[in-house]
């Protein structure tokens, strides 16, 4: 296996749980805002379902990133979804190509 196809592969994989942990960190500023905005949880209700569409779209796009070694899905196994640091199917570490993490 190419070590750049690997480096490239777990890249990919750290940009898609980035997308993620960005979503959820938004969340707090964005419901804060618009509270501050629409002074009425109803009133909030239209954002905090825009919100949600989006961490659905990002979760599934966090959740569909594949390993570069074994290419099943690094974070899904069957129906079980974990943001763990390494391949649920061959524990290729997260950080493996930058030679940290042995
Ligand atoms: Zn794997």
């Amino acid at each position: 296996m190419e070590p750049a196809v690997i480096a490239s592969g777990l890249a990919a994989v750290r940009k898609r749980r980035w997308c993620l942990w960005i979503v959820l960190i938004v969340y707090l500023p964005t419901m804060y805002v618009t509270q501050r905005i629409t002074h009425s949880f109803s009133g909030s209700m239209p954002v905090f379902f825009a919100w949600f569409a989006v961490l659905l779209c990002v979760m599934f796009y966090s959740a569909t990133a594949r390993c570069p070694r074994c290419r099943n899905y690094y974070h899904m196994q069957g129906m079980a979804l974990l943001y763990l640091r390494k391949c649920l199917h061959c524990q290729l570490p997260l950080n493996a190509d930058k030679g940290d993490s042995f």
